[in-house]
């Protein structure tokens, strides 16, 4: 360590890395740098605009906060310029949607796939599991019957990993686990639980989709900021980062946002059982398809799930339902697609497009005359987009995290953490900004999770 103040190099212009860049400005802390690769910021986060005026995010982005910080900032950052959205989530099965979440409105399926369900979780519940793996966890809590309708298949085409091979520490908020009353009631009494209600809004750039906070906080870190400078190598022993241009940046202290694997891959003298333990981490990437239709959208629904394995997206957004800028003109609709891609879901790019479009009108998302009617598409498709919480996860990051921070290095963020239960926006920023107050303050860190053994280590002042 430098006497004085440490000098911090962060790696990358995402969430994490802005957060963190942030947090330096506000402190008014000098001695600090960004390297991005892109030329420009926000990372996964960032929103493009196509040549015919549609604005696409990398995946329906939508913003629930857990933290008053992240909420001021967002405030600041977007002024008046937002729209409050409520969230109207549906399934979309069996040629019917259904309102999410599944487990709790399946009365309207056919007959057969209502009492599959409904047996299975009788079935469950007389009997003692102690589940090992995702699969395990969905057949002891929910029972075959919704394992195999839904919650199966609809994980498959998310992940692109089969369930056995996951773990299931990351479910907390994320699945909305059932509870027989409420099943029963929805059955025998008629009554839905939606997930949509009063305390269920978000918000969302009124401007240039949600890339437009991450553009936002670019004035505040530019003085600091490297674009197109990709890190090629780090050196723990000399403390010092290389550039792909041949610069050299020595550093008390390192936040690296680019994946985990990436980072051991282009990291000097890591010892051996480090290195192996990269080969437990999983991931999944994307082709995130927009199509801009000359048509106005006829529902006010945000966003679909669609479990069935014949429709080639998992999910898709209404995000002209956003915000009317959202297109270029008014009357104007853009759907959003994901499908999810690996070596265990192979999708072929170059025909991606082709079939969502066959999908939205299988589904009926579009009428067989909207085809004449698409006035732009647009792929985006990230190599890496989830981390998946795959069962081998945290015996590697209990390795590997460790020695980065004997090494006075945070990996930290979506692709950084590999941790998708504090993996989206608001956990990914925080995690910037409590690396900050962490180095300089000592303040332990609450978003990122130690996961695996035997992580320890104070904050570097
Ligand atoms: C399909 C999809 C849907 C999502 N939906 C939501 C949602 O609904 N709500 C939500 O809150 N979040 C959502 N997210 C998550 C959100 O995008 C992430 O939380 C956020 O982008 C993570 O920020 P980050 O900075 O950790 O990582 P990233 O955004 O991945 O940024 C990392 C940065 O590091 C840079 N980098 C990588 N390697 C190098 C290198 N060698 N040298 C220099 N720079 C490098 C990259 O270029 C990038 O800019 C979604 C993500 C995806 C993919």
């Amino acid at each position: 360590m430098s006497q004085g103040e440490p000098r911090i190099v962060i790696i990358g212009a995402g969430p994490t890395g802005l957060g963190a860049g942030y947090r330096l400005q506000e402190l008014g802390h000098e001695d600090w740098v960004i390297l991005e690769a892109n030329d420009y910021v926000g990372g996964l986060a960032t929103s493009f605009t196509d040549e015919a005026g549609f604005t696409y995010d990398i995946g329906g982005h939508v913003m629930f906060s857990h933290y008053d910080y992240y909420d001021e900032l967002v405030s600041k950052l977007m002024g008046d310029d937002f729209t409050e959205l409520q969230r109207e989530a549906w399934v979309w099965m069996e040629d019917r949607f259904i309102p999410y979440p599944f487990q709790n409105n399946i009365r309207d399926l056919d007959p057969q796939t209502v009492f599959d369900c409904v047996s299975g979780l009788i079935q469950t519940q007389r009997q003692e599991h102690q589940p090992t793996n995702f699969r395990e966890w969905v057949d002891a809590v929910m029972g075959p019957g919704i394992a195999r309708h839904f919650m199966i298949p609809y994980n498959f085409k998310v992940w692109a990993t089969p369930a056995e091979l996951m773990n299931f520490v990351w479910i907390g908020e994320r699945v909305s686990v059932v509870d027989a009353e409420t099943i029963l009631r929805n059955v025998i009494l008629g009554e839905d639980q939606v997930s949509w209600g009063p305390n269920n809004t978000f918000r969302y750039p009124l401007r240039g989709g949600t890339g437009f906070l991450y553009d936002g906080m670019r004035r505040f870190v530019e003085d600091h900021l490297e674009l197109e400078t990709p890190v090629a190598s780090v050196d723990p022993a000399a403390k010092e980062v290389r550039t792909a241009d041949g610069r050299v940046w020595p550093y008390d202290v390192l936040l690296s946002t680019m994946p985990l694997n990436h980072l051991i891959g282009c990291t000097e003298s890591v010892p051996d059982a480090v290195r192996r333990a990269v080969d437990g981490l999983h991931w999944s990437g994307s082709h995130i398809v927009g199509v801009g239709i000359d048509r106005q959208a006829d529902t006010t629904k945000n966003w679909i799930y669609f479990p069935e394995p014949e429709v080639p997206f998992y999910r898709v957004t209404y995000l002209s339902n956003y915000s009317p800028y959202i297109t270029p003109r008014p009357g104007q609709t853009l759907l959003l697609t994901e499908t999810s891609q690996s070596t265990h879901k192979p999708e072929d790019p170059t025909t991606i497009v082709d079939r969502v479009i066959d999908g939205l009108v299988a589904t009926g998302l579009m009428e067989e005359d909207d085809r004449q009617r698409v006035v732009t598409t647009w792929l985006c498709s990230p190599e890496m987009s989830y981390p998946v919480p795959s069962v081998t996860r945290d015996a590697s990051l209990g390795t590997i995290q460790p020695w980065l921070r004997s090494q006075g290095i945070w990996s930290r963020g979506r692709f950084g953490a590999w941790l998708y239960e504090i993996g989206n926006m608001d956990h990914s920023a925080m995690q910037g900004v409590e690396f900050v107050n962490q180095v300089l303050f000592g303040d332990p860190e609450s978003v990122w999770i130690a996961r695996g053994e035997g992580v320890a280590g104070d904050g570097i002042r």
